[in-house]
């Protein structure tokens, strides 16, 4: 791999043999980068979405069990909401309300984004569905707490601390660049979550914080060219970290032609019959991903004569 490559996105799991810590960690900037690209996000949403998409791939990962985890920021400030989902199969896939919140001329003014300005207050939900069991679908999990921050990543910290009661620290970074190819492009995004697990005595919270508050920011490692081990290994400073499993990450919606025909199918035949009196045919968008599907006249009749 040369220097100029970009590290592949992926996730992983670690840990410290003989401390009681979770440690996770990943390079998200294809994922993110696609992402901002699919909704046409300007540099402030680009960095609470990307942020907002690491963060749930690294909880998706505490979890053996999970088969899906959505986190959801309903706030106040300008962009709306964002939300991202991050299943076992290592798909992530989000949006953020409004795309166009900030500067677009951020970057050409030299200006520092400003996320918390964008997110406000408001609300943080997480939502955690476990699949199936003989047949029938787990209870999901939801927890929620106030958003503190708004710079997301003091926002999951805060979440994980007060509603899970697992003392954490979040990095989460997404770094956006004018590049040749593109205005405001995402260039690098990863994170890392350390957690004390329960056990862990007072002088490794101590030192872990101390050297956490230190660290370099998740950004600067996967600019420098580091995969996720070794930022944990440079943030914490121990050569002693181990990966316990990786997984690799995409972005990728569940969404189809399939699913958009069942959607329309099962509209009332009013509806339908608007569609294809005032229309050539249907556009139907994903609000998840910005999929656009066209869906012909020809094809509308026939949904509405079945
Ligand atoms: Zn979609």
């Amino acid at each position: 791999m040369g220097a100029s490559d970009p590290v592949p996105d992926q996730i992983i799991h670690a840990t410290i043999p003989g401390e009681e810590v979770r440690l996770l960690a990943g390079v998200t900037t294809g994922l993110v980068a696609e992402a901002c690209r699919r909704h046409g996000t300007f540099p402030a949403a680009s960095a609470a979405l990307g942020r907002t998409l690491t963060g749930a791939l690294l909880l998706a990962m505490m979890q053996k069990d999970l088969e899906r985890l959505t986190v959801q920021f309903s706030c106040t400030g300008p962009i709306g909401a964002v939300v991202a989902t991050a299943d076992a199969q290592g798909r992530a896939r989000g949006y953020v309300k409004n795309p166009h919140v900030g500067s677009e001329e951020t970057l050409l003014r030299g200006e520092k984004i400003d996320v918390a300005a964008v997110v406000g207050g408001g609300m943080m939900f997480v939502r955690r569905e476990l699949g199936e069991e003989i047949g029938l679908a787990k209870q999901p999990y939801v927890g929620q707490v106030e958003i503190v921050s708004g710079e997301i990543a003091e926002d999951f910290a805060y979440y994980l601390t007060k509603s899970e009661q697992i003392p954490s620290g979040v990095s989460l970074g997404v770094y956006v660049q004018n590049t040749p190819e593109q205005i405001a492009g995402v260039v690098a995004a990863g994170g890392f979550i350390v957690q004390l697990m329960p056990g862990a005595g007072d002088g490794l919270a101590d030192s872990l914080m101390e050297v956490l508050a230190a660290a370099p920011h998740a950004t600067e490692m996967v600019r420098a060219g580091m995969g996720p081990l070794e930022m944990l290994r440079t943030a914490l400073r121990r050569d002693d970290i181990e990966q316990v499993f990786a997984r690799e990450v995409r972005f990728e919606c569940v969404c189809s032609r399939e699913q958009v025909l069942g959607m329309l199918a099962g509209l009332d035949r009013e509806t339908l019959d608007e569609m294809i009196a005032d229309a050539r045919g249907e556009e139907v968008v994903c609000p998840v991903c910005n999929e656009k599907y066209w869906i012909d006249i020809d094809t509308l009749r026939g949904l509405a004569a079945g």
